[in-house]
């Protein structure tokens, strides 16, 4: 940006940031003028019109608040012109400053210390300070003892006793309310435990670090817990209803299988006991161990339940085991005042309550299962489409570890390639600590987790419970950071083994069972999308090279050609054209094969790849025949370069199946743009220029001239 234009930015950013407080100053000076002068009335009216309007206005600015304006400052603006229109409100009432309009300055300042920002609220508090003074010491001529220092610790006093109380009250609610959450929380959690919605490893790794569940398996297990919760209400308030209970209860077995606790209850008494009850106690035990409803009826029935804090009178007592998979988890209890016992009828009743419960709760789980495979999927499939759109091995390696990210939560992730040939492993992307460390490094296929994961094909550590001490991954040099959970997950396509994928997490358990198996799939997803990324990486090699010499083929050359004539024209810098062709090469053919031809072939790539400046491009043009096309070089440039490959390819000694071979070659070599504009004139050019070479002996270098054209012509 100009400086000019970043510093009236600048001037104007500060102007708009000080307008308020400038407006503010300048009407509280008005104020104290008017006071000090007693204009006429008119003056006054005017001033008062004024003020009022600024307060409304500045009120009108804080609501609005525009995006990027900063809160405090709007603040402090809106309550120093407020004081300065209260201090206004308060000089024209009866008794002016003394009098008993005085508090509505006392009024402001706790608003101010309530509402506005504490910066605001203090630097509002101080610029009403600052009037007070002027006006009782300049305009009134008051005393310091009697009327400025009385005011003046009142106002700060105020102000700071409600900013305390208000802000302590804030506070107090704000724990108050993260309380309430963090308990609904934890009965949720517990709740969907107790139903089995979270198996023990998958419950770890649903929430999230610091034991804070995901916002998604939060909802799903809330709503399952909900869901159960009200189907089960529903039952207990029927069976209440129909058998003239006075409280029916749900009791669960907690995973000890020692204790029973309070699940759901419906109940008209309010003396509940909390729990949790010994499970070979009571009524309930006698269901539990029996397997079948029990039924007592009696003065002492009420003897044997234990979920009363305060026993009432109890006529009768039922309780009937809830089964799930069979075996008992719970007990469903009853009771009533009256003394008649439950019937056979009554009790199959209380059985099938027991049955649509455990019925309840198995749905609700199997539907949490399901949604969290359907999420699953859904991650996984986004994964798929991240996965396949990356073309190249970087891409592939950086969709792989983001899609993991979804997956998991870790702190360290890396990805290592094998080299087969060598037997190494190369690190090559790393996320988090130590990344720049590790980025790059290779190291011998050796008896670390990685190599046994490329060895075995299969997920290490076990349990993904990692101890540095004990276990090497990369290899003795090369650690990841220290952390207590590590996952290695072989990325293979069918039996073939590419590499690994590291994923480390600070939190114990991060790779339980329920995220293993997502992550395996995905690493079979990278491990097909390197190996297509790789594929296309060798398919553009071969159409663009060619096959013996690994030199760019005719049609690539054409293709770069164009562009750099078009540059070296738009420049007008210069460029040259070489063909180099091997004399006498069908000899070779004919004396010693096809086979020493190519190697014959294969060793003059090898020079002309030696011999040329890396900004050079040279490409088989067919059979024994290459071309270069030279950047920012001249005929004299070229001439020396074409020497160059010409004494080179004499010098050196082919060893052959058929013993030891040394050609020559013939070069032509043309200038752009005086041989030739385009490149089928600059090509013709190149050609008549070896021609000369080949007419005039072979083993020489020759440059294209008019005179050599015209020659050419003639022969
Ligand atoms: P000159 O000095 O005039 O160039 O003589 P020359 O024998 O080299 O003639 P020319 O350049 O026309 O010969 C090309 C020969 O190269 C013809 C063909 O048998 C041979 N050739 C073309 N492609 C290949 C190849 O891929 N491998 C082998 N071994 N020979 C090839
Ligand atoms: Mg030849
Ligand atoms: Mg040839």
């Amino acid at each position: 940006m100009d400086p000019l234009v970043r510093a009236s930015l600048a001037v104007r950013r500060v102007a708009l940031r000080s307008a308020g407080l400038a407006s503010a100053l300048a009407l509280g000076g008005a104020l104290v003028l008017a006071a000090k002068a007693s204009p006429p009335p008119l003056v006054l009216a005017t001033l008062g019109l004024v003020l009022v309007a600024a307060a409304l206005h500045r009120l009108v600015l804080r609501l609005r608040r525009l995006e990027g304006a900063h809160v405090t400052g709007l603040d402090s603006a809106l309550f120093a012109h407020l004081m300065v229109l209260g201090y206004a409100v308060v000089l024209v009432s009866p008794g002016g400053l003394s009098g008993p309009y005085y508090p509505l300055l006392y009024a402001l300042a706790m608003l101010a210390a309530a509402f506005a920002r504490p910066l605001a609220a203090a630097s509002a508090v101080v610029f009403a300070l600052g009037l007070e003074v002027l006006l009782q010491r300049w305009v009134l001529g008051a005393d310091w003892l009697h009327a400025v220092w009385p005011h003046a610790a009142l106002l700060t006093g105020f102000a700071t006793l409600n900013a305390l109380v208000f802000r302590a009250e804030i506070t107090r609610i704000r724990a108050l309310s993260r309380g309430r959450v963090e308990a609904e929380l934890t009965r949720v959690r517990e709740a969907a435990r107790s139903y089995r919605l979270v198996t023990a490893p998958s419950g770890a790794s649903a929430l999230g670090a610091r034991g804070v569940a995901t916002s998604d398996e939060e909802r799903l297990l809330r709503s399952g817990v909900d869901e159960i919760h009200q189907a089960v209400d529903f039952a207990l308030q029927l069976l209440r209803r129909t058998l003239a209970l006075r409280t029916a209860v749900l009791l669960w077995l907690d995973p000890s299988g020692q204790r029973l606790h309070i699940q759901e209850l419906s109940t008209e008494v309010d003396e509940i006991a909390t729990g949790p009850f010994e499970a070979s106690d009571g009524i309930a035990a006698a269901a539990l161990s029996s397997g079948r409803p029990v039924s007592l009826c009696g003065a002492h029935a009420g003897a044997h339940l234990r979920h009363y804090a305060e026993l009432p009178v109890v006529g009768g007592t039922c309780a009937a085991p809830v089964f799930e998979q069979g075996s008992a988890r719970g007990v469903l209890v009853v009771d009533r005042p009256d003394r008649t016992p439950f019937s056979e009828q009554e009790q199959a009743l209380l059985v099938d309550a027991a049955r649509f419960v455990a019925r309840a709760i198995e749905n609700e789980r199997v539907f949490v299962q399901l949604e969290r495979a359907k999420s699953e999927q859904g991650k996984l499939y986004r994964a798929t489409e991240k996965l396949a759109s990356a073309t190249t091995e970087a891409a592939v390696i950086e969709a792989g570890v983001d899609s993991a990210r979804e997956l998991a939560s870790f702190d360290f992730a890396a990805v290592t390639l094998f080299d087969r040939a060598n037997k190494e492993h190369e690190i090559c992307a790393v996320s988090g600590e130590l990344a720049d460390a590790l980025v790059g490094q290779r190291f011998k296929h050796n008896t670390g987790l990685v190599s046994m994961v490329v060895a075995n094909r299969h997920p290490l550590p076990y349990r993904g419970d990692y101890a540095a001490s004990r276990q090497m991954v990369f290899s003795r040099r090369l650690a990841p950071p220290e952390l207590p959970s590590l996952l290695v997950l072989p990325l293979q396509v069918h039996e073939h083994i590419l590499g690994t994928l590291v994923l480390g997490s600070g939190r114990k358990g991060a790779f339980g069972e329920a995220v293993r198996g997502a992550l395996e799939v995905l690493s079979s997803h990278i491990a097909v999308s390197l190996a297509n990324a790789r594929m296309m990486k060798r398919l553009e090699e071969l159409a663009t090279t060619d096959g013996l010499t690994g030199l760019y083929n005719k049609r690539t050359l054409l293709n770069l050609v164009e562009r750099k004539l078009k540059s070296a024209a738009r420049f007008g810098k210069p460029l040259s054209v070489l063909v180099c062709d091997i004399d006498f090469f069908k000899k070779v053919n004919d004396t010693y094969g096809h086979d020493v031809g190519d190697v014959v072939i294969q060793g003059f790539a090898d020079v002309l790849r030696r011999v040329k400046r890396d900004t050079d491009v040279v490409a088989r043009f067919g059979g024994e025949e290459f071309v270069l096309v030279c950047e920012e070089t001249d005929a004299k440039g070229a001439t020396l370069l074409a020497e160059r490959i010409r004494s080179e390819l004499e010098s050196t000694t082919f060893s052959t199946a058929q013993g030891p071979l040394r050609v020559t070659c013939s070069v032509g070599v043309a200038p752009f743009p005086t041989a030739g504009a385009d490149w089928e004139a600059l090509f013709k050019a190149t050609d008549e220029a070896l021609y000369a070479s080949k007419r005039g002996g072979r083993n020489r270098v020759s440059v294209w001239s008019p005179k050599l054209a015209t020659a050419a012509a003639a022969s």
